[in-house]
């Protein structure tokens, strides 16, 4: 639910008919995108920059202030790249909109196309999700067979095409730089920034690289107006609503949709509460790259600037909820396991750093360490993040680094007193059902 209950991005989750186009007008589809056809392209950016929408995808970067980066004077193409390479553990609110509601992406790319003068779009689909490629793929047909698409967008003398392109699982290429190598048929690795994409992106053209959410947010302040967006959530730079991801340890894992800023405790009580009524351990607020948060924080509000200022980040708004059962060092060590296999191995300090993060976190879980690799991981630490060339340097020490610091003197107590491994307690997302 977002502002007084309403659902906004997922009103149609639920509602098959908005599978087709004639279905998903029927309830307002593609009004947005005709009312932004008779706006000028400026007057939409500042729409959108008015309404304070920050990238739903992970950096929160905003996206009206994106859309103005790209030049307007160039004769040069220019590209509209949707980033739907949902890949990071425990995020999958994109799926949704994408298998319930792939009309409100394609209108949100081809507004996005009509502010910036992109007459391209490429999805860029994570290789595994099947059948939401399939559903888009159905969605863009259907819209090229309505006059949405294609050399005359609703009529009017605005061209625009959507390409669905599979990616091959990797979870780099969600970064925007690896994906755009991809997109181009090259070894997915991250390219050294600036140039920027808005400057030099797909096929070194300007190019405008937002996230799937963030498109279905573009397409509902089109419709309802800035200021309407700005009502909803924490404050002035905290805006709309916003879906949150949440999995682990409650009872009713899934995508929530919720007022950006809504805090932990409303989230967990939302999904029924902790698995069994267990007690509350650990939740991790952003993804597989947040730093961890205690049950102290369970009030905390989860949106771009508090998560920040305590430490941690909302990312993708991915919420795995750590329960008193789970050993927190065996679930840490699974997602540095994930980046250790995921680092694409340009530079030194991700590629070396997140392989030392595994081992000395295996080490240790395992029964074969000391507090001395315990105190080598809390130097290696702080090597990885802020030194590499793409973001998964940091994220793959964000974890960790909580770990140290707010589970430290746990595991030192465990360590001395030879308590690992601890087969009293399960590995994190085992025997969730039992
Ligand atoms: Fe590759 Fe890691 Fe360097 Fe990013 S930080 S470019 S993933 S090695």
């Amino acid at each position: 639910m977002s502002a007084a209950g309403e659902k906004v991005l997922t009103r149609n989750v639920g509602r098959p008919q908005a599978l087709t186009v004639r279905g998903y007008r029927e309830s307002g589809g593609y009004d947005a995108l005709a009312r932004a056809l008779r706006m000028q392209p400026e007057e939409v950016i500042e729409e959108v920059k008015k309404s304070g929408l920050r990238g739903r995808g992970g950096a929160g970067f905003p996206c009206g202030l994106k859309w103005s980066f790209v030049p307007k004077a160039t004769d040069r193409p220019k590209y509209i790249v949707c980033n739907a390479d949902e890949s990071e553990p425990g995020t999958f609110k994109d799926r949704l909109l994408m298998e319930h509601d792939p009309h409100q992406l394609i209108e949100g790319c081809i507004i996005a196309g009509w502010a910036v003068g992109a007459n391209t779009t490429y999805i860029y689909i994570r290789g595994e999700y099947t059948k939401s490629a399939a559903i888009l793929d159905r969605a863009v047909r259907d819209c090229y067979d309505s006059g949405i698409l294609g050399s005359s967008v609703l009529g009017t003398v605005f061209r625009h095409d959507v390409i669905v392109h599979r990616g091959a699982g990797a979870y780099i290429c969600g970064e925007e730089t690896g994906m755009l190598e991809s997109l181009e048929g090259r070894r997915g690795q991250p390219r050294v920034k600036p140039p920027f994409p808005a400057v030099v992106g797909a096929f070194g053209c300007p190019t405008v690289i937002n996230n799937v959410e963030t498109l279905c947010c573009a397409t509902q302040i089109v419709l309802r107006g800035a200021d309407w967006f700005k009502a909803i959530g924490t404050d002035e730079r905290n805006t709309g609503p916003k879906l949150y991801a949440i999995s682990g340890h409650i009872e009713r894992p899934g995508t929530y949709e919720y007022p950006l800023g809504t805090t932990f405790q409303q989230l967990l009580d939302g999904c029924g509460g902790m698995y069994k009524g267990r007690a509350l351990q650990a939740f991790i607020p952003g993804g597989a790259s947040a730093a961890m948060m205690t049950a102290a924080d369970r009030e905390i509000r989860m949106d771009f600037d508090t998560l920040a200022k305590a430490g941690s980040m909302l990312g993708s708004a991915a919420v795995i909820v750590i329960d008193e059962t789970a050993c927190i060092v065996r679930s840490t060590l699974r997602l540095a396991k994930f980046f250790a296999h995921e680092s694409c191995g340009q530079c030194t300090p991700c590629r070396e750093g997140t392989r030392w993060m595994e081992i000395l976190l295996h080490r240790i879980e395992s029964g074969h360490g000391s507090e001395a690799d315990l105190d080598l991981l809390a130097r290696v630490v702080p090597n990885v993040g802020g030194i590499s060339l793409c973001a998964l340097g940091d994220a793959a020490q964000g974890p960790v680094n909580s770990l140290v610091q707010k589970f430290g003197d746990e595991i030192r107590a465990n360590l001395r007193a030879k308590r690992y491994p601890r087969p009293e307690v399960r590995f994190f997302g085992e025997g969730a059902a039992a």
